[in-house]
């Protein structure tokens, strides 16, 4: 079925990208609450538009990817994304919502596994995904990890420069990825993923982005030091975490991508296989029951089109 934009209500914001800005929205006939991405378009991005689509329909099926259910259409020629609504939101926010408290091991357990599970789903299917982050990890109550953002948002600024022009995408970017930005050379971007999930929930272990000192804020120099000549080794020393996810985050942050473990072995290793399943994600549930998002909903649900979307 064709959506139109006054076939819903806006009931609040979710979440801001460079995108643009994510809604939770009602279905008005069915009362059905979704999340609604829109995103700031025009009509010469059509057709690769058109392509990100076409990879996110790719997904429709995969348990630990946020379900694309269609396009919305818009009287300009903007592009609405209906999605199903993850409504604890990402990891990242999560995380600064708890003050940077870090996660608990055992909730990060859950996360590792689903969204491990995720990119077993997109890799099978040949799609990489490129920019596992915090913030692009989602979590519901059901204690669900799924992976969102494939970049429809992103396809405006990525002929500006292959870091997006934007230094927070880079921040996850494996060291040989890195190399190929500067120097062009070939890389295994499925192994690029897996680099970019071990750095993501190293992050919700730590509280803040793990490859530089707290409160620096991430600088194009520094970060290229800091992922290309640091060791990742050293910013779990012994005792600072049990000795399965010290093991589990070296496997993801091997610098040589040879090294790296793959998605499939690493579903096999003891930190996200050994743990009881049902009680890590009994931890996740908690934990999310405890950090409870209270973010204003609209009194009054208006309609679409009254709230401007945020400009890029
Ligand atoms: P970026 O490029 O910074 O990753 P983006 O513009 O591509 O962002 P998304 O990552 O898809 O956009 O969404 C931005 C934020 O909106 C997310 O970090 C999340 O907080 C929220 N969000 C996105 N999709 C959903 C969803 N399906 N359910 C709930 N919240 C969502
Ligand atoms: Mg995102």
């Amino acid at each position: 079925p064709d959506f139109l934009l006054s076939d819903f209500n806006t009931l609040r914001v979710l979440g801001h990208g460079n995108g643009g800005t994510v809604y939770e929205v009602r279905h008005r006939r069915s009362a059905a609450v979704f999340a609604l991405k829109m995103v700031r378009a025009d009509v010469s991005l059509r057709h690769q538009v058109q392509r990100e689509v076409d990879i996110l329909r790719r997904t429709v099926g995969c348990r630990h990817v946020v379900r694309f259910h269609s396009l919305v259409r818009t009287p300009s020629a903007d592009v609405a994304l209906l999605l199903e609504n993850m409504d604890r939101g990402s990891t990242d926010a999560l995380l600064r919502r708890r003050g940077r408290r870090p996660f608990p091991e055992l909730a990060l357990a859950a996360v590792a596994r689903q969204a491990l599970l995720g990119l077993a789903e997109l890799h099978s299917r040949q799609i990489v995904h490129r920019d596992i982050k915090p913030a692009n990890l989602l979590v519901n109550s059901a204690g669900e990890v799924k992976i969102a953002d494939f970049g429809v948002g992103k396809v405006l600024l990525r002929s500006l420069d292959p870091c997006d022009s934007y230094v927070g995408t880079c921040a996850y970017m494996s060291p040989e990825r890195l190399d190929s930005v500067t120097y062009g050379a070939d890389y295994d971007p499925y192994a690029a993923d897996v680099w970019s999930l071990g750095l993501a929930v190293l992050e919700l272990h730590q509280g803040h982005f793990p490859l530089l000192p707290e409160g620096v804020p991430p600088d194009w120099a520094a970060l290229m030091v800091a992922i290309c000549l640091g060791e990742a080794k050293g910013v779990l020393p012994e005792g600072a975490a049990s000795d399965e996810f010290r093991a589990f985050i070296d496997c993801c942050l091997r610098k040589e991508s040879g090294k790296r473990w793959s998605v499939a072995e690493l579903l096999g290793h003891p930190f996200v296989s050994g743990a009881d399943r049902d009680e890590s994600k009994q931890a996740l549930r908690d934990f999310l029951q405890e950090n409870s998002d209270e973010s204003p909903v609209l009194k009054e649900p208006r309609k679409l089109g009254q709230i401007p979307p945020i400009s890029i």
